[in-house]
Order: structure tokens, then sequence, then C-alpha cells
């Protein structure tokens, strides 16, 4: 087999990996008991050690939160600080090679602002159902959850304009636009 050939073999392997732990972690809900063993399995995966591998080579012996330089990368954890790409679509960004104390105050940090995002239930099956009816079962996989999700509540914002007689505005900056950001917590908070 050419170098090539090997090369492309390599990468629909790859894919194959991150299709399957992306898959088996999305099926079941974040942050539960069956979540952190697909989790578990999920870092001691070839793709994991991957990534482990990018951001230990990015942040060069130090943590990237205190900035302490450590003997050994063995001292430093992979932190997720979202888990929107979990399972090896995860950019450098979402990822931050932390070391433990750092690593302890970040976790509490995500987590809280996790419950937050996901305190209603009712609010996540709104938008799994969104994004099933548009992009179908795949969507995780081929979509960025947090555009979806902007999508979905600008649906659900132009809705609420039209039957309000608001302007709606098809121009908006979703991350700046107050009037939709107040929106959007009234559905978080299932108030729509
Ligand atoms: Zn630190």
């Amino acid at each position: 087999m050419n170098s090539q050939n090997d090369e492309w073999l390599k990468k629909k392997i790859w894919e194959q990996e991150v299709k399957k732990w992306t898959s088996r972690l999305n099926q079941v809900k974040i942050n539960t008991e069956e979540w952190h063993k697909i989790y578990r399995a999920y870092q001691q995966s070839s793709v994991w050690a991957e990534k482990r591998k990018q951001i230990l080579s990015r942040a060069n012996g130090r943590c990237e939160g205190c900035g302490v330089i450590v003997v050994s990368n063995s001292l430093l954890d992979i932190h997720h600080l979202n888990y929107y790409r979990v399972g090896g679509n995860e950019k450098m960004d979402d990822l931050k090679a932390l070391c433990t104390s750092c690593h302890k105050k970040a976790d509490r940090k995500r987590d809280n602002q996790t419950d937050e995002r996901h305190r209603s239930n009712h609010y996540q099956n709104r938008l799994r159902g969104f994004a099933l009816r548009k992009y179908g079962e795949e969507w995780l996989y081929y979509h960025d959850e947090q555009e979806v999700e902007i999508e979905f509540i600008t649906f659900l914002y132009k809705k609420h304009c039209e039957e309000c007689g608001f302007d709606f505005d098809p121009h908006f900056d979703p991350e700046t636009d107050l009037d939709f950001l107040q929106f959007w917590d009234s559905v978080l908070d299932g108030d729509d």
C-alpha cells in the first residue's frame, strides 16, 4: 500500500472512531451514570490520546490556568470546558491542560453552568425535537450543538415577534441582541 492510501485509511479509521464515541455519548444524557461510564471508556481511546497529545503540546509543560510549570505532563489533566463536541470533535478551545488545583475549580465552574443550561428537561427535549426534525437522527454528529440551539431559539423568537406584532429584524446579532437574549432566558425558564 502506498502512503497516500495509508493516510486515507488512517483518516477513515479516525472518522469511524469519532463517530462511534460521539454517537455513544450522545445517546445518553450528559453527566448521568451511563454517560460517565462511556466517557471513562472514551478517555482510554486512541481518539482521546491524540486530543490529549495536542493539548499537552500546546500547554508546553505549564498549567493553562495558573501557569505553574509542572515536572511531568502526567501532572496535567485535560479539562473539558464544555461537552458540546465530546467524543473526538472537540476543538482546541474546548480543552485545557490544568494542574490538579485548577482542574477542581474549573470542574465546579463548568458543572454549575451545565446545571443552569440543563435545568429544564422540557427545554432539552424541545431543542432535540427541533434538531431531529430539521437535521435528522445524526444531527449532533454533523452540526454544532450551540449553532443549532441558536437556530432553535431564533425560530421561536421569530414566531414570538409575529404573534406579538413586534418587528423581527432578520439580521439581528444573536450574541448581543438584548431582546433576543432576554427571550432566550424566558424559553430556558419555560415561560414562553
Ligand atoms: Zn493551575
